[in-house]
């Protein structure tokens, strides 16, 4: 058989482990036939493998063995899903399709457990590269508008759930055509990675988004955090872009690099849609230039929970 195939007896011994089984797991069949060991050659330490689970009927505890086993499917005589595998004998990982069959005789008694084995790895890797790509920004690593949109759609709907609070940062970098014109398009992709680390260092919360949102501006979602929990993760942004002393020879405001930031909180509802929290943001960002830059604003659009607009 050229797919990855062992069988194990109905005592839970390897019966059989063919050929494309030795090739993709490094492990051969001679030091496991008749025995308990094929963990070996998935696993560092002792622990059921899904041939087992259908072996010893226990199916329910799938999901705590493989928390992060994807394409879960299960009908009456077979189980499948996909996992990483960091597979002992090949010092490395790999993607894996496992698929437990049982196969039961007449009377409808298990007599042997079926598991084929199907490489994805290769798959797995350009499909996670497509969607690094699809939603990540190449200059800064952060995460991009497109990914920005479909966050900030989910934080809302999460939000609205569970009446919390939804704030947002809006950050725009100060006089910055004037730093291009003046020190050079590639020194400012320099300044705007910096700035970029600044954001990533600046929030610290797992709920936390940072990403670009299109040319020099940034945007910060904080869900559950109130407009006065913002407006101190804004000013801590504002204070170590300042911080870098980056120096800024054309900038109409100081001789560093300086950036403005507009913060508004919102509590979701059916009657308000993300786009109101993003104006309310951008608003409060105007404000922020219109008061000199270098500066935080806040949106007066703060409503009590359970308010009405
Ligand atoms: P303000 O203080 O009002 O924000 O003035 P500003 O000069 O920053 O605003 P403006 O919108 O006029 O200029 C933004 C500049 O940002 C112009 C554009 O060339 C530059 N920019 C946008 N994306 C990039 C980028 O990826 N790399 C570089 N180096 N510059 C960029
Ligand atoms: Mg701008
Ligand atoms: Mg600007």
């Amino acid at each position: 058989m050229a797919v990855p195939t062992f069988v194990l007896d109905a005592h839970g011994c390897v019966l059989i482990w063919n050929q494309a089984c030795e090739r993709l797991t490094g492990v051969r069949a001679d030091t496991l036939l008749g025995t308990r060991r094929h963990w070996q050659a998935f696993y560092d330490k002792e622990r059921p493998c899904l041939a087992d689970l259908v072996w010893q009927q226990r199916l329910d505890e799938l999901e705590t063995l493989y928390p992060h086993g994807e394409e879960l499917q299960r009908s009456e005589h077979a189980v499948q899903l996909q996992a990483w595998c960091r597979m002992p004998q090949l010092s490395e990982r790999l993607y894996l399709a496992i698929d437990a069959a049982w196969i039961c005789d007449t009377t409808g008694t298990l007599v042997a457990v079926v598991e084929t084995l199907r490489d994805l790895t290769m798959h797995k890797q350009a499909q996670m590269a497509l969607q690094q790509l699809a939603s990540k920004d190449g200059l800064t690593g952060l995460d991009n508008r497109r990914r920005f949109d479909a966050a900030l759609d989910q934080e809302w709907r999460r939000a609205m759930r569970q009446s919390n609070l939804l704030s947002l940062i809006m950050l725009d970098v100060d006089c910055f055509k004037r730093y291009n014109d003046h020190y050079g398009h590639l020194q400012g992709d320099a300044c705007l990675r910096a700035i970029a680390e600044v954001l990533q260092s600046a929030v610290t919360r797992p709920g936390d988004m940072v990403a670009r949102f299109g040319g020099e501006e940034f945007a910060v979602i904080l869900p559950g955090v109130h407009v006065e929990g913002a407006t101190v993760v804004a000013e801590r942004i504002r204070a170590r872009v300042y911080g870098l002393l980056l120096p800024h020879a054309r900038s109409e405001v100081e001789e560093y690099v300086t950036v403005s930031l507009g913060v508004a909180s919102l509590l979701p509802n059916a009657r308000n849609v993300p786009a109101n929290l993003l104006m309310a943001a951008d608003n409060a960002l105007y404000a922020a230039k219109a008061y000199g830059r270098n500066r935080c604003c806040i949106d007066g659009t703060v409503l009590p929970v359970g308010s009405e607009t």
